[in-house]
């Protein structure tokens, strides 16, 4: 018995060197829990190494995310913060006299300023999200009230460009459920898309049909689509398929990653489909009965 005793004391031993030296692999102990004191004892220590283990390993992988998420963001303040910096040294090194200069020089100063402005608000935005996850309310509405709204947000940008986003719209469609302003700034982030990469004077159709108990709503264009081996990685945040193209028009590359996890937060998924020059279409359905997952409204 004292032999006995001896080796599971070592065990003991060896469980808790290795969870001190971070190099949990034990074996589990022969005996389980249920056994004299010394066996849930070895039991217990096992666990609780176990676990360390899985908390350890799940701490790892978020520092590295943000460690990654924060090199991104620096990266993506770097750009405008250079160029904000360079056109106001050289107006104050004498362009600000310069008629043939000095208005362009401002613009571009408030071009990037406005970028800078998206970045802050879209990082905000998906800070919020993945923190603030489980505050979905879950109102009935119009899609039409949903189309419309989106629609208005977009409007400066849309006359730009000559585009006037179409609503296709069966009028017995019954309401969906969801957290209407997330839905919005989904619809905003799609609809923003399909004008920002497309022509002038495209076209943006916004559609809504009933399939089954569900409304799959899709934002289509006629614009400059994606190539397929784009498509897989078109939500993580900060992927762009042109970066310049994408920066150009003010993009901040996290509008598909706000879009998946709204919808994601209301168990949907975001769906492509899209050919090169040809165009676009994003699509995901809402239901047409309040989700059980979602508080009620
Ligand atoms: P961004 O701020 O760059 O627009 P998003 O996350 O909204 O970021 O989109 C990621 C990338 O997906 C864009 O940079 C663009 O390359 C591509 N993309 C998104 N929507 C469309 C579309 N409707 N047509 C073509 N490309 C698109």
């Amino acid at each position: 018995s004292h032999f006995w005793l001896h080796r599971r004391l070592r065990h003991l031993q060896s469980i808790l060197h290795q969870v001190r030296t971070h190099e949990f692999d034990a074996q589990p102990p022969p005996s389980g829990p249920h056994g004299d004191e010394l066996s849930t004892l070895l039991w217990e220590v096992h666990r609780t190494g176990q676990s360390l283990q899985t908390e350890i390993q799940e701490l790892k992988e978020m520092e590295s995310y943000r460690r990654e998420f924060i090199g991104n963001v620096s990266h993506e303040l770097k750009t405008p913060i250079f160029s904000v910096q360079g056109f106001a040294e050289t107006l104050l090194d004498g362009a600000l006299n310069d008629e043939s200069v000095n208005r362009t020089f401002l613009e571009k100063i408030l071009h990037h300023a406005n970028r800078l402005d998206n970045l802050a608000h879209d990082l905000s935005t998906i800070t919020k999200i993945e923190t603030d996850e489980l505050d979905m309310s879950n109102e009935a509405f119009k899609v039409t009230e949903l189309f419309d709204a989106a629609i208005e947000s977009v409007e400066v940008r849309a006359e730009e460009k000559g585009i006037t986003p179409q609503q296709t719209v069966p009028p017995d469609l019954p309401r969906v459920y969801g957290d209407f302003d997330r839905l919005r700034r989904v619809l905003v982030n799609l609809v923003d898309n399909a004008i920002k990469y497309n022509e002038e004077g495209g076209t943006v159709q916004l559609e809504a049909a009933l399939q089954a108990d569900e409304v799959e709503i899709r934002v289509v264009d006629d614009g400059i689509g994606i190539s397929p081996d784009h498509l897989p990685r078109l939500t993580e945040r900060f992927y762009r398929v042109d970066k310049s193209r994408s920066r150009n028009q003010g993009g901040t590359g996290l509008g598909l990653a706000i879009v998946k996890h709204i919808l994601g937060a209301h168990d949907r998924e975001l769906h492509v489909e899209s050919v090169p020059e040809e165009g676009s279409a994003f699509r995901f359905t809402l239901p047409t009965s309040p989700q059980p997952s979602l508080q009620p409204a």
